[in-house]
């Protein structure tokens, strides 16, 4: 089997980080080809040392610039007593873009936010399939993200966990016999808690995931259930399935990763215990023909022998508002989840700074929609005008949403 060139994007995050122990384990499948990052330039020069890439890129370089990252890769190569195979290296705010846009077999785009859509669509522009861990690049480029895809004959792969396990559990059935997706929810850490309780949570006990140990953002995302609502949003885009058809379902153990329900009452559901390293693998094991050859060991299986009980119970509508509202954001279409998405980035960093409460996230995504839907004209690209979706439009809605919720 012909090795994998990857380049990983996000390489020094959560996501990025198991990325290249997966490959690091797997020598005789994979290689790394280029590291990106944002502003963590030790882990990454560290990172591009001892995988050997041939590329490098960091969004905010030291000071001194690419000459200094050059230094600083010497230094490391000479602690690790190895070579310096880096030969291009790219820096600034379109440095990820520019290397995802350089060959490879697959780059796996985990960097964090609405700032991971120009590398998604580098690399699928480029003709090159993406295992893509940054859902928000998808989710507000919508029908750009899709088209790109489509016309430059390239795969989005999922990597996100729900994803993996919805792609993995179609491969039972033909697409017409799918009745629904049930995309389960661990409920984060506030599961159950009254509206009074959710008032008074800190920035602090929002990143306590019960079960998921992942980067800031999508940890706050999902205590709020909004990364519940992207998901929703990821599911209809990757699998073209009607958002009446899609349920989330809250499962606290997270050991289901998500279900497919067919026409005949059958569901079948992925299970495996809360490790990225599976849906990761799986996505880099995805060949061009869209078949996958598994990774053996990927992760440990569920231990069946010994007791445990999963439990199910229904998405609290009321006091996590956040899943309604990136279903309308979705259904609207067009611009309206990359406002959903930007408002909530801009939200989150709020309350991480200690400026707003808990449910003044969904109270401002939903005032940011408001706005936005209210105003035909900033609406674009609400389904019947797809092509009014490009870069521009996603990026102009995206400073609007940022700018509507800085008042
Ligand atoms: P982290 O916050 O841990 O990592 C984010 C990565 O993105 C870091 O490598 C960071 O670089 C990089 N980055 C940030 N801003 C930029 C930028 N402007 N340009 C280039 N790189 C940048 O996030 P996660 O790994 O948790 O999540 C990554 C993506 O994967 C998100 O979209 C998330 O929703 C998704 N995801 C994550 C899961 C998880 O288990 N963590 C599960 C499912 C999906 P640096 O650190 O160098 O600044
Ligand atoms: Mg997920």
């Amino acid at each position: 089997m012909k090795v994998r060139n990857v380049i990983v994007l996000g390489a020094t995050g959560s996501v990025g980080t198991q990325a290249l122990e997966v490959i690091a384990a797997n020598p005789a499948r994979f290689a790394v080809t280029g590291i990106g990052a944002g502003s963590n330039v030790d882990a990454a020069v560290d990172q591009a040392i001892r995988t050997g890439a041939r590329a490098l890129a960091v969004a905010t370089p030291p000071a001194g610039g690419e000459a200094q990252l050059r230094r600083l890769l010497e230094a490391r190569a000479e602690q690790l007593g190895a070579q310096v195979a880096v030969e291009t290296i790219f820096t600034g705010p379109e440095a990820s873009a520019r290397l995802a846009a350089e060959p490879a077999d697959v780059v796996l785009n985990a960097v964090t936010g609405a700032a991971g859509l120009t590398s998604t669509l580098a690399a699928l522009a480029s003709g090159t399939d993406v295992a893509l861990a940054n859902k928000e690049s998808l989710i507000i480029g919508g029908e750009l993200v899709l088209r790109t895809a489509e016309e430059n004959a390239a795969q989005l792969i999922p990597v996100d966990s729900e994803h993996s396990a919805i792609a993995q559990a179609l491969r039972a059935g033909r697409r017409d016999e799918v009745a629904r997706l049930i995309i389960t929810a661990s409920g984060g850490p506030f599961r159950g808690m009254s509206a009074d309780e959710l008032a008074a949570v800190t920035p602090e006990q929002a990143l306590a995931h019960p079960t998921w140990n992942m980067g800031t953002v999508i940890t706050t995302n999902s205590a709020t259930l909004v990364n519940k609502g992207l998901e929703v949003i990821e599911a209809h885009l990757l699998f073209g399935i009607d958002y009446d058809r899609i349920t989330a379902v809250v499962h606290p153990q997270s050991r289901i990763h998500s279900m497919v329900e067919f026409v005949d009452g059958s569901t079948i559901a992925q299970v495996s215990p809360p490790d990225m390293k599976l849906p990761i693998a799986y996505a880099l094991g995805t060949e061009p023909d869209g078949t996958t050859t598994r990774i053996a060991g990927a992760t440990a299986p569920e231990p069946f022998d010994a007791a445990s009980s999963w439990t199910f119970e229904p998405v609290d509508d009321a006091n996590f508002p956040a899943l309604r509202l990136a279903v309308r954001a979705g259904r609207a279409g067009g611009t309206a989840p990359a406002v959903y998405n930007a408002a909530n980035e801009e939200l989150v960093a709020a309350f991480h700074a200690g400026t707003i409460t808990f449910p003044q996230i969904a109270e401002g995504i939903a005032a940011a929609l408001d706005d936005h839907l209210g105003n035909g004209e900033n609406h674009l690209g609400n389904g019947t005008d797809a092509a009014a979706l490009t870069l521009e439009t996603v990026l102009a809605a995206d400073r609007s949403a940022r700018a509507f919720i800085a008042g």
